[in-house]
């Protein structure tokens, strides 16, 4: 195992210099590679090209004969809320299918707690002296700014391969009554592609909280997506799980086809209790006469149910694989012979977290840049943008082709350890 710390200062400064000249061949290519976008690539949005002709020009009629192209149906075609209750295991009755974006259904959730409270609570959140969330860490970058908007505090809770350190969780929500939520990713969590253990689940649906309002975001945005459809992930429903623990109100639970069919044109819900599906709904009929039905219609018709989600979704692990697969041999080879780097190897979602020796995830990523390769920023996975232990890096390998991904993680590594050799130096 090569270790910079245990090196002379001469075989350091030697590594240094044949890193260096490889890392300098890196930067007379011009490269100009994008790794921070954790988005579909070209062909994943291309297998759903049928979806802009499937609906014919009468085909505007919901099951029940509703005309979709008015006005009206607040919670979503009874038919999109079907497909979403079949793939999250849960009852039509407790989904809201509304636009393209979760994170839109999540943004409304949190700004409808702040002002007017949720059920359970005796006062707006906003009237509050502080609120709090959990954030397990390494966590997606969007919940936290969301968070931040809304001058909502946040905690750090490490993840574990089970999910959130639950002990933590437990200890800081039984004593805290300022703790009104926490974001969770359950399936694939972006970025670590952590899936949470069955007993994980229950202690969250369980857990006593010091707030009676409690809230669990559940952002199952990564549900069905394994990168290899004959062994994947799954949880518990989480809506079930919080009933039979008798706290049903607990959980609103998100998901979207964003990246089931078009990232930028697809749907999503909230699911939840039926006292939390009426308080949603009392508040979204001020805000909406209704969504797009059309296009959740023609989602039904290009999807159909949840089988052809998951036929859907063997499309994508194809594409998807081959990527992953390369990323995680070139991290083998470059790094796993070192001391100074770990990885989770993910089954599914779209990132993977690297983790860099503890100090330089800022230069790394700065060193890849300087190289033509930009990197989503150290950082970027923890509340307020700060990584306590500067080392994580997110790995968003969904985007770029073949030819771009493997010398911009040949880069990343060559970057990786030529900043662990100069923190050994007492460089950095
Ligand atoms: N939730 C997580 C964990 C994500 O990683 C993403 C996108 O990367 C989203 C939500 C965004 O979902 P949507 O496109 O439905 O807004």
């Amino acid at each position: 195992m090569l270790s910079y710390e245990k090196m002379s200062k001469d075989d350091l400064l030697k590594e240094i210099s044949s890193l260096e000249e490889r890392y300098s061949q890196y930067k007379e290519k011009n490269y100009n590679l994008n790794m921070s976008r954790g988005k579909p690539c070209k062909e994943q949005l291309d297998l759903s090209d049928e979806m802009a002709t499937c609906l014919g020009e009468n085909d505007y009629k919901d099951q029940s004969g509703f005309d979709c192209r008015n006005y009206g149906i607040l919670d979503g075609v009874p038919e999109a809320r079907a497909l979403f209750a079949e793939v999250l295991a849960t009852n039509a009755k407790n989904v809201i299918v509304q636009g393209n974006s979760s994170l839109n259904l999540m943004y409304d959730a949190i700004s409808r707690a702040m002002h007017f409270g949720v059920p359970g609570s005796d006062k707006p959140w906003c009237k509050e002296d502080k609120v709090s969330f959990i954030c397990p860490v390494p966590g997606y970058d969007r919940h936290f700014a969301v968070t931040n908007e809304f001058g909502i505090e946040m905690i750090n809770v490490p993840m574990t391969s089970q999910g959130p350190d639950m002990d933590k969780v437990e200890d800081l929500v039984a004593n805290d009554p300022s703790i009104k939520g926490m974001w969770c990713v359950p399936v694939y969590s972006n970025p670590d592609g952590i899936t949470y253990s069955e007993e994980t689940c229950r202690k969250l649906a369980s857990m006593k909280t010091a707030a009676p309002d409690f809230r669990i975001m559940w952002d199952n945005a990564y549900c069905v997506h394994p990168i290899d459809s004959n062994d994947s992930d799954s949880v518990p429903d989480m809506l079930s799980l919080c009933e039979e623990c008798g706290n049903a109100n607990r959980v609103f639970e998100f998901a979207s086809t964003s990246k089931v069919t078009w990232a930028g044109a697809g749907i999503a819900c909230i699911a939840a209790s039926d006292e939390n599906i009426s308080y949603i709904k009392s508040h979204i009929t001020l805000q909406t006469i209704g969504p797009d039905k059309i296009n959740q219609l023609r989602h039904v018709k290009f999807l159909k149910n949840a089988d052809g989600v998951y036929e859907m979704m063997k499309k994508h692990a194809a594409i998807l694989r081959p990527k992953f697969i390369s990323v995680l041999e070139i991290l083998k080879n470059e790094l796993s012979m070192t001391d100074i780097a770990n990885w989770n190897e993910p089954k599914g979602g779209y990132f993977i977290s690297l983790f860099v020796k503890l100090g330089t995830a800022k230069t790394v990523v700065a060193l890849c840049k300087a190289c033509g390769v930009e990197f989503t920023p150290a950082g970027a996975t923890f509340p307020y943008g700060k990584d306590p232990e500067d080392s994580n890096i997110r790995i968003a390998p969904s985007f770029p082709p073949l030819h771009e991904l493997t010398p911009a993680i040949e880069i990343l590594c060559v970057s990786t350890k030529l900043a662990a050799a100069r923190k050994a130096l007492g460089e950095i």
